[in-house]
């Protein structure tokens, strides 16, 4: 396999029939993530944009192309990652989230669960009997709105990726989520005066795109999966039809990015405990900590 440049190529994009070497890759994807901010307006000149990392490949590729995009676009980058308190996990990938930011020289803020509200996903789920994941989710969408907004950032970038809006969006429409669905876009706006606009830049950029990046351009991330991450079977079964039909998922992106999905919002009432606005009173992150309470 070649380049075009005459380089051994280190990937084959077979959406765009395309193989590349490691810096025609880099700049392939740089050109992509670029094009597709500009198409969707995701950030503006002058903004702070805070980057959720996880410690793994996609975030720390989103993290890394918006710092090289940042001067074009006119925007500050900044990092922050939330410590969940996973056995075994969280250490290893907060130090991941700390050697990324050391050497792409990101101020990285680290939210400790434990530390700032005495309780790990872990035990929140047990006392709540709700599964890990979805502890986890109100604990991040919570924090990630809350601590970003209270540094300075006009807006929260994460990782999800090609694979990601795919499998959210066969698993959450066969189950009847409509409402979930009709927030998968590359940019959804605020909201409410607290809750900060939340981007996708990696929305079109498959999970193997993100990978090739990081390693192109030498960065650190943690490849070991959440112990208590699922697979879901939507992921593999959009596989094989990426395979059968290459293209299929960005495709299918492509018309999620088009379409207008209107499902009922929520009203937005104020968390009587903390404050944040919220459907409920108390707020869901808060009716999590009252059960571990
Ligand atoms: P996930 O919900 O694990 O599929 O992750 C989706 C995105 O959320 C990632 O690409 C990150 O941008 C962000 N994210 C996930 N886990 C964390 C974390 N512990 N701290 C900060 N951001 C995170
Ligand atoms: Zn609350």
């Amino acid at each position: 396999m070649k380049c075009r440049c005459g380089k051994e190529a280190i990937i084959h994009l077979r959406p765009y029939r395309l193989s590349l070497c490691d810096s025609c890759f880099v700049d392939f994807y740089e050109r992509k993530v670029r094009r597709f901010i500009r198409k969707w307006r995701l950030v503006e000149p002058g903004e702070t944009v805070y980057v959720a990392v996880s410690g793994g490949k996609d975030s720390a590729a989103c993290l890394a192309v918006l710092q090289q995009l940042s001067v074009e676009l006119g925007i500050d980058v900044a990092a922050i990652h939330i410590n969940l308190g996973i056995t075994g996990y969280s250490e290893k990938v907060e130090d991941a989230c700390r050697r990324l930011c050391r050497m792409l020289d990101i101020p990285l803020e680290v939210v400790n669960l434990v530390d700032a509200y005495g309780v790990g996903v872990e035990e929140l789920a047990r006392s709540t009997r709700r599964s890990a994941c979805s502890v986890c989710g109100v604990v991040k969408r919570y924090l990630m709105n809350r601590v970003p907004r209270e540094l300075g950032a006009n807006r929260v970038a994460t990782g999800h990726n090609l694979d990601d809006v795919v499998e959210f969006f066969f698993k959450n429409w066969t189950s009847g989520n409509y409402f979930w669905i009709s927030k998968q876009k590359p940019l959804l706006p605020s909201t409410h005066p607290k809750v900060l606009p939340k981007i996708k830049p990696l929305f079109e950029r498959s999970g193997l795109e993100n990978e090739m990046y990081v390693k192109a351009r030498g960065l650190p991330y943690e490849a070991d999966e959440c112990p208590h991450a699922v697979t879901s079977r939507w992921g593999e079964i959009a596989e094989l039809v990426e395979e059968r039909a290459p293209g299929f998922k960005l495709a299918f992106a492509r018309g999620l990015e088009e379409i207008k999905i209107v499902a009922p919002e929520p009203q937005f009432t104020q968390c009587s405990v903390c404050g944040e606005p919220s459907s409920g009173d108390p707020c869901a992150f808060c009716r999590i900590l009252r059960a571990a309470a």
